[in-house]
């Protein structure tokens, strides 16, 4: 049953205060577990994203220039905030996307640490100094915010993505435009009421509703800085490439297809429940989702038959039942898509050991449900190995050698995460050095770093230079300065062409 049949009207939040904007179209968000559509969300025009960038751009001057004391104290008030309305934000994540509420908790406490990071920020934003770097001359550096930055981000994480960006954007004296997914948007509406409550001055943080032409209006817009992006490749791209032009910072994390490696020595009853639990948690929609697992040798057979019995046990339910463990997909469009991707793997010749197609859960029939699926002898050249599905779809990839498995994986464009299942250290450790992604987990499916170290990927998973949270983030959203300094003295005085040699 749905919480409520009413479809709400959202907005977009610009100012410190609710904001309709003067869009006139409209995307429509939906309960996942029953298909039932419950808000409209409004799309935000260029007009309105040039309005809210001006509002940004006018307070990140003061933001800007606020003490380090007093942009913790609100770093540190909005922490208690998320932290004392947990279960509502994971509720809304559950409600719009799918997920079962005990991930969505998860994503909720994941972004909880970035903004624990970020009250660090007084330590984080220190600067270094060197004396007498020459005659009665010192040197120093400072990082400074860059104005107003935004943040784009996908459907799969609603709390916890924008968590990876505002904490670390604001702490650093940025206003923040956040561009949140339309298909799940309430989150971020909620975490600006939080924010306002934390004390954070007006037009500090915005939240922009809409779809690439709010998106588009951000990357030429003068008054941006720099952009932060987490979504699908082929728009990471597009990011990149007109933010860049455009003379913006960018990040654009894009999509992923993450190999796990099983090598013949692992502890199979580990590896079986790592790739079971990576590859269909979120029903896979996941950008840290296993959904290639490489068996190398004659480990295979054990492993298919392992991760069979823990598929026929797996619940798959709506996310507000306590004993569901995978919830359905976020849209029909993206269960046409999946199941799609399912047709194709049987007609291109992979074997399916377990097909979701068929599922159906009691009570909700206009939900978007796929069960767990799996399939074996899958090669290159096939869709469902070549291609990103982002659903509960693992696909086995029969190897010979350790050799060939990372060759295979070496091979992805993508390089977001990676995992090795082994318990030869050695093994471990020439995997670690050898693979080209950007988190890498050694018996640890889902290699998700903390929020002190930095997220990011290689190859087509990442296209800039910096990773997001973490120290990355904080070099990301600001920009250094080195002052050299020298009080009255008489030793240097004297007109002196040359170029300055120090001594
Ligand atoms: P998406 O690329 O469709 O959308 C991401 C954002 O871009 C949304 O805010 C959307 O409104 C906007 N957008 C969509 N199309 C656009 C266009 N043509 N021009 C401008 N803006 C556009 O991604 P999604 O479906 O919301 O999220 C799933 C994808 O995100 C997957 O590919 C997944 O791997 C990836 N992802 C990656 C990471 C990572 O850390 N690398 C993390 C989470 C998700």
């Amino acid at each position: 049953m749905s919480m409520t049949t009413e479809t709400t009207t959202l907005h977009h939040w610009i100012g410190g205060r609710p904001d309709a904007g003067a869009g006139e179209r409209f995307g429509e968000v939906t309960e996942s577990a029953t298909g039932e559509v419950v808000a409209r969300v409004p799309f935000a025009t260029t007009d309105d994203v040039d309005r809210a960038v001006r509002v940004a751009a006018e307070a990140a001057v003061a933001w800007g220039r606020a003490s380090l004391g007093q942009r913790s104290r609100v770093m540190f008030a909005f922490r208690e905030q998320v932290r004392s309305r947990a279960d509502e934000l994971a509720r809304i994540a559950t409600r719009e996307h799918g997920k079962v509420l005990s991930d969505a908790a998860g994503e909720v406490h994941r972004g909880l640490e970035v903004i624990e990071f970020a009250c660090g920020l007084p330590h984080l934003l220190k600067g270094e100094i060197s004396g007498q770097v020459s005659n009665g001359i010192d040197s120093y550096s400072l990082r400074q915010p860059l104005g107003v930055v935004a943040g784009i981000t996908p459907f799969n994480f609603p709390v916890m993505v924008p968590l990876w960006m505002a904490p670390m954007a604001l702490a650093c004296g940025n206003a923040f435009v956040l561009k949140p997914s339309e298909q799940d948007p309430s989150a971020s509406l909620l975490m600006a009421e939080m924010l306002a409550e934390a004390g954070l001055p007006e037009g500090v943080f915005t939240v922009l509703n809409g779809d690439k032409e709010a998106v588009d209006a951000l990357l030429v817009h003068p008054e941006v800085k720099a952009v932060s992006f987490v979504g699908s490749t082929p728009v990471a791209k597009h990011v990149y490439e007109t933010g860049t032009v455009h003379g913006k910072r960018v990040q654009a994390l894009g999509g992923a297809k993450n190999h796990a490696i099983v090598l013949p020595d692992a502890d199979l009853g580990l590896a079986a429940d790592g790739l079971v639990s990576a590859g269909y948690g979120s029903a896979g929609q996941r950008c840290m989702a296993v959904s290639v697992a490489v068996a190398v040798g004659a480990i295979a057979d054990p492993l298919i038959e392992q991760l069979q019995e823990r598929i026929d046990k797996l619940v798959v339910g709506d996310g507000t039942d306590a004993g569901s463990e995978m919830g359905p997909l976020v849209s029909k469009a993206h269960l046409a898509r999946v199941r799609g991707y399912v047709d194709a793997g049987e007609s291109e010749g992979a074997t399916l050991v377990a097909d979701g197609r068929g599922l159906e859960v009691e009570g909700r029939p206009g939900g978007h449900w796929i069960g767990p699926t799996l399939f074996d002898d899958v090669k290159p050249g096939m869709s469902i190995y070549d291609e990103e599905i982002f659903g509960p779809v693992l696909c086995v990839v029969r190897a010979d050698s350790y050799d060939d498995a990372i060759r295979l994986t070496n091979a992805s464009p993508y390089g977001n995460g990676a995992a090795i299942f082994t318990n030869d250290g050695g093994a471990a450790r020439q995997f670690e050095q050898e693979v080209t992604a950007g988190m890498v987990g050694i018996n640890v499916p889902i290699p998700v770093p903390m929020a002190y170290h930095s997220f990011g990927g290689w190859k087509d998973s990442l296209f800039g230079d910096l990773h997001v949270h973490g120290p990355d983030g904080v070099r990301f959203y600001t920009r250094g300065k080195v002052v050299t300094r020298r009080w009255a003295d008489p030793a240097a005085r004297g007109v002196n062409l040359g170029f300055p040699v120090n001594e």
